[in-house]
């Protein structure tokens, strides 16, 4: 079977024509695969969803227990055929229970990847290189620029900061599912073991990534209620980019603005944002993770989703290795 019949990009997201299902589809549909919990990958209000447990759990989280009629568990490494098509559930690094999606039908195997990264996470399972014929990939980084510096050093930042300015509340914007785990899991890593206080948008998701067995050691909410302002001075407050905007942030002791993200890199975005201190933490791969992939798995094509999709379709074609753009819409490289 040539792989654009078997998959290719509908308006409401990849199809899969003969197993008549979606990927990732931005619009409800009646049978929906999904790759991870991301709100732009995972949308609420399909009939039928097929994800792994955690996908499936963080979904309920956000969207209560409606968030479609009928949901099914992919264990990873299971084959599950949907109407005579066989589709495989991988890990991909990215997030708790994030998972390349291998799709194959008649000896043809397309590997979607949904968002992945190659560094090592304790907040979640190792990205698994699995042999295809097309692999599709993000280009979130996609430009040779794209360097992520190791995440270890940059946790080693805050911690110097906080040394450094005990009097001031560290406020750190990472995105509640996934960054803000893996910032503390970094943490804690790296021997910090007072209490780190948490926005509000982010306890439910704390809380899941504690009950799977990811310890995030003391989380506090980050409430000031009854307490005085100085509390939270030479503290760690995490919470979502938004909160960060607006009277909430205010409250705390002297703030100062940190931000993990892969954008980091671009100090016009750090700055754009009033924040002092970047750190470039990302959940996504930068340009040698990616392009290191796909010498490592070796597809007989590529094709390109959301990002910069041009350079790495351009990298891949001058390997030898025919590429090309799906154009997709509704995917979000900022919530990275
Ligand atoms: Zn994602």
């Amino acid at each position: 079977m040539r792989p654009d019949n078997l998959l290719y990009p509908a308006p409401r997201g990849l199809y899969c024509e003969k197993g008549d299902f979606y990927i990732d589809p931005i619009q409800p549909v009646e049978r929906a695969l999904i790759t991870h919990g991301h709100a732009d990958h995972a949308r609420a209000g399909h009939a039928h969803v097929l994800a792994t447990r955690e996908t499936l759990d963080i979904m309920r989280i956000r969207y209560g227990d409606g968030f479609c009629g009928a949901s099914q568990i992919a264990a990873l490494g299971e084959t599950i055929t949907v109407n005579g098509v066989t589709v495989r559930f991988h890990p991909a690094g990215h997030v708790l229970g994030s998972a390349q999606i291998a799709v194959e039908a008649d000896g043809t195997r397309i590997v979607v990847s949904g968002d992945y990264k190659r560094r090592p996470d304790r907040t979640c399972r190792a990205f698994e290189p699995v042999r295809c014929d097309v692999f599709i990939t993000e280009a979130t980084f996609g430009l040779p620029v794209f360097h992520h510096p190791d995440d270890g050093a940059e946790i080693a930042r805050l911690l110097m900061s906080l040394r450094q300015f005990p009097e001031r509340a560290h406020m750190v914007g990472a995105y509640a599912l996934g960054k803000a785990q893996r910032v503390i899991a970094l943490l804690r890593q790296q021997g910090y073991d007072e209490p780190i206080h948490i926005h509000g948008a982010l306890a439910k998701l704390c809380e899941y990534y504690q009950s799977e067995g990811i310890d995030l050691g003391e989380i506090r909410p980050a409430t000031l209620a009854g307490e005085s302002r100085q509390d939270l001075a030479g503290a760690i407050v995490i919470g979502p980019p938004s909160a960060f905007a607006d009277r909430w942030a205010r409250r705390f002791a002297e703030p100062l603005a940190v931000f993990a993200s892969g954008w980091m890199l671009i100090r016009q975005r750090a700055k754009q944002r009033g924040v002092e201190l970047p750190l470039v933490i990302s959940d996504h791969c930068d340009w040698a993770e990616l392009t290191g992939t796909i010498r490592e798995i070796a597809p007989a094509e590529v094709w390109v989703t959301h990002g910069r999709e041009e350079a790495l379709v351009r990298w891949c074609e001058l390997q030898g290795i025919p590429a090309r753009p799906l154009h997709l819409v509704g995917y979000d490289d900022e919530g990275e």
